[in-house]
């Protein structure tokens, strides 16, 4: 779609006339009008405006030239996914669960990316791979060749300790370096979840097997 289309779709679904919508962001009817005709595009600041008003990114609202893949974790993003900046306005470089209240989540990653970015990161992960390779000795661990980043809303499980207390060790709020892995011993799963300090081992078996 091209950001004429766009522009008068969003206005006519949000139910604006183009004399309301010009209110809103700061401009004449004539210049909405332009935009929907496609002789001109809005301006920088006034994208943003309009990314606010509507909510969705100004990527979106450019027909969506770049094809978005957060910095981080390397997932694809679309503007139900990205984050946002604690001011509302959306961040296109990375995922609502990599960045959110205006700060990384990885903290493998918070501690590199101003250091050395994306490389540091890399090496960092290598480091880590080969400590669980290494360090830990547990039955049945297959040896690990790579780990995702992983959303503390998704791999903080509740775990039943010996006297029945119910217990959870990690944040949802925050993402960790992990993976799920076949135990070579017996049918259970083994699962990793690690940060900078910390690696959290787990294992467990299928409900239902
Ligand atoms: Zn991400």
């Amino acid at each position: 779609m091209k950001t004429k289309d766009i522009l008068l779709k969003l206005r006519t679904e949000n139910k604006l006339s183009q004399e309301e919508l010009a209110a809103k962001v700061f401009v004449t009817r004539q210049a909405v009008s332009r935009w929907e005709t496609g002789e001109t595009i809005p301006n920088i600041d006034t994208l943003k405006l309009l990314s606010k008003l509507f909510n969705v990114s100004i990527n979106t609202l450019l027909g969506s030239p770049r094809k978005l893949v957060c910095a981080c974790c390397g997932m694809s993003i679309d503007d139900s996914t990205m984050s946002h900046e604690p001011d509302g306005n959306f961040n296109e470089e990375y995922c609502k669960w990599c960045y959110a209240d205006g700060d990384y989540t990885l903290d493998i990653w918070k501690r590199n990316v101003g250091v050395g970015g994306k490389e540091k990161f890399k090496e960092s992960k290598e480091i880590l791979i080969r400590e669980i390779n290494v360090l830990l000795t547990i039955e049945g661990l297959p040896r690990i060749d790579n780990l995702n980043v992983l959303s503390g809303e998704f791999v903080n499980l509740e775990y039943t300790l010996p006297n029945g207390e119910k217990v959870k060790f990690l944040d949802d709020k925050q993402t960790y370096l992990g993976s799920q892995l076949e135990s070579q011993s017996g049918n259970r799963c083994l699962g990793i979840a690690a940060n900078m300090d910390f690696i959290l081992m787990c294992s467990y078996v299928e409900p239902n097997s």
